[in-house]
């Protein structure tokens, strides 16, 4: 539940609640709006309802959660979350880019792709050194040796390093190396590893999965959140319809479907979203159009000889003229785009 104190409330009464909540056991959240506090009760509301919140003094009224998620919920924290990494904010005022080649395939490869997405505009590079591919034949990734390349381009660049993690035990070594921990779309509802990854403090990037609701996915944020992890963005990558013209079907209206239930950054994937470079264009301003924070696209120096996803990258050429376009369309929405 959250409890919407009046717009005069004083600092007293303020504590008069928080201290009760904490006599009770019981956590919250202060959310400093504009015109009034709210605060958000965390764990058993049960321990309530003897106590009459709703006619102690400064309280206007006492709002009940309906949806199944909570931490992640608009009406438990109305004000935006902005996940800071260095000088970096994601949620804020700017549009954030994250761009790079699917897997890190060679130092060659990874070298050329960074230079080439700072110079037009990135501040991450993303790139995956653990790659789930559907086939157990495909490349698999360089592991290890991947993630000291994807460093080396960092301190290279100064880019910030976005990369994916796939099981519980890899959780140490990739947080080693990036400044944003990747779950896949194939990983959205393992929640052994989303608790796991919970337990950290590193900003995660968590995908939608290919075939997860709006709700599946925003619970899924829960379970990092819940373990404290508040440094959660949600990536829209596209989900499975029966369209077979495009890789997926990148779901534009999820990104104010998101803002309205959710707190949480929404950054958005048009690579495989649409899995076909020509649509990602537009697809990318379409979604900062819509209101997302960021944006995630696959950049290769080589698409056609790519050893994953060449079909939907886009040429560092092509970046960077996108990059041009979309700083023209977070102008006109009222974004800044560096
Ligand atoms: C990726 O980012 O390369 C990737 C595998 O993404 P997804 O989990 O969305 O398929
Ligand atoms: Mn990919």
């Amino acid at each position: 539940m959250v409890i919407v104190m009046d717009v005069n409330a004083t600092e007293e009464q303020i504590l008069g609640i928080t201290d009760l909540l904490s006599s009770l056991n019981l956590g919250y959240h202060i959310s400093k709006g504009e015109e009034r506090i709210v605060i958000g009760v965390i764990g058993d509301k049960k321990r309530l309802q003897d106590k009459p919140i709703e006619i102690m003094d400064g309280v206007e009224k006492v709002i009940p959660i309906v949806e199944s998620y909570k931490l992640a919920s608009r009406t438990f924290k109305p004000e935006p979350t902005i996940i800071q990494i260095d000088d970096i904010k994601i949620g804020d005022q700017n549009i954030v880019v994250m761009a790079g080649p699917c897997a890190v395939e060679s130092r060659e490869q990874l070298f050329e792709s960074a230079i080439a997405v700072k110079n037009a505009g990135a501040q991450f590079l993303r790139g995956g050194a653990f790659k789930p591919r559907t086939s157990p034949y495909s490349f698999q990734g360089l592991e290890e040796e991947g993630l000291k390349m994807l460093f080396e381009a960092k301190q290279m660049t100064g880019l910030k390093i976005v990369t994916e993690v796939m099981d519980v035990h890899a959780i140490e070594l990739v947080s080693k190396y990036a400044d944003i921990l990747q779950i896949g779309a194939r990983n959205m509802q393992n929640f052994s590893l989303l608790k796991e990854i919970g337990k950290t403090k590193k900003p995660v990037l968590l995908k939608r999965g290919i075939s997860a609701t709006i709700e599946e996915w925003l619970n899924a944020a829960e379970y990092i959140l819940s373990e404290g992890n508040k440094n959660v963005m949600l990536c829209e990558r596209g989900i499975r319809t029966f369209e077979t013209y495009t890789r997926n079907t990148l779901d534009l209206s999820a990104i104010p479907a998101i803002k309205k239930l959710s707190h949480l950054p929404v950054i958005v994937d048009p690579s495989h979203g649409t899995g076909l470079w020509k649509l990602v264009p537009s697809m990318a301003k379409a979604s900062i159009a819509a209101g997302a924070d960021g944006l995630i696209i696959e950049v290769h120096p080589d698409p056609k000889n790519a050893l994953s996803d060449g079909a939907q990258s886009l040429t560092p050429g092509n970046f960077e003229i996108l990059c041009k376009d979309l700083k023209i369309i977070a102008n006109a929405v009222g974004r800044d785009f560096i």
